[in-house]
């Protein structure tokens, strides 16, 4: 990394996001900036990609032509092999109930349970995926990250870490959830901590190409 200070806006309203986003890439000398601190008051895109990699460009392209600047967004969710892939890109609003982020994850796992038990596979695997993407204002993208984090599912949830689906994603090799990590032992394995080194390795060419200047 070079001496300067980067600074990054990181479209988002998950304060969980924000804080993993900050661990990882604060020590790297990138300084991440969310809507609220630049008094952002935009209403949100909608997200209708089928892939993570589409919502993350929507949202991208959305903000940093907004906000007249440099914009990285996450677009991120559950896979389950044994349902095809779902919740996936509909991971956030999957059981389409709850007016609080913390409604809407409950009720998540709540249907998530539910049809696991209801399911003939007894250790579903599954993985996080989190896609990252930069964009300028002008719409073109600057460079994309992706990352997964692989697991079984269990119907018991556990732990209280993390946010959304981590209370029911075990991980074999740990023998815990992902919500009973360290949040610096989650960063260091997950989908998000993986994404987001990718991107802090590939910012001194970026900077130095000038790519980063708007
Ligand atoms: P997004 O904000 O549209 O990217 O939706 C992300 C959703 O995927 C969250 O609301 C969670 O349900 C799920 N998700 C993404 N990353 C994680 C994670 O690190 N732990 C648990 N759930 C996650």
């Amino acid at each position: 990394m070079t001496e300067q200070t980067v600074e990054l806006l990181l479209a988002t309203s998950n304060p969980h996001k924000l804080e993993e986003a900050r661990a990882i890439l604060g020590p790297r000398g990138i300084r991440i900036v969310d809507l609220g601190q630049i008094g952002a008051d935009v209403i949100e895109p909608i997200e209708d990609a089928t892939t993570f990699v589409g919502n993350a460009r929507i949202k991208a392209r959305y903000y940093a032509s907004h906000m007249g600047c440099t914009c990285l967004a996450d677009d991120s969710g559950l896979e389950v092999d044994a349902l095809d892939g779902r919740p996936g890109v509909h991971s956030a609003r999957y059981a389409g109930v709850g007016k609080t982020r913390q409604e809407r994850d409950e009720a998540n796992n709540r249907k998530l349970i539910a049809e696991l038990q209801g399911g003939k596979v007894d250790h579903p695997t599954a993985r996080f995926i989190c896609c990252l993407c930069l964009a300028a204002p002008d719409g073109n993208i600057i460079t994309e990250v992706q990352g997964s984090f692989e697991g079984v599912l269990t119907t018991t949830p556990k732990g209280t870490n993390g946010f959304g689906y981590d209370p029911l994603l075990y991980l074999p090799d740990m023998g815990c959830t992902s919500a009973e990590l360290d949040p610096a032992v989650k960063n260091a394995r997950s989908h998000r901590g993986q994404a987001l080194r990718l991107l802090a390795q590939q910012l001194p060419s970026l900077i130095a190409s000038d790519a980063l200047s708007s």
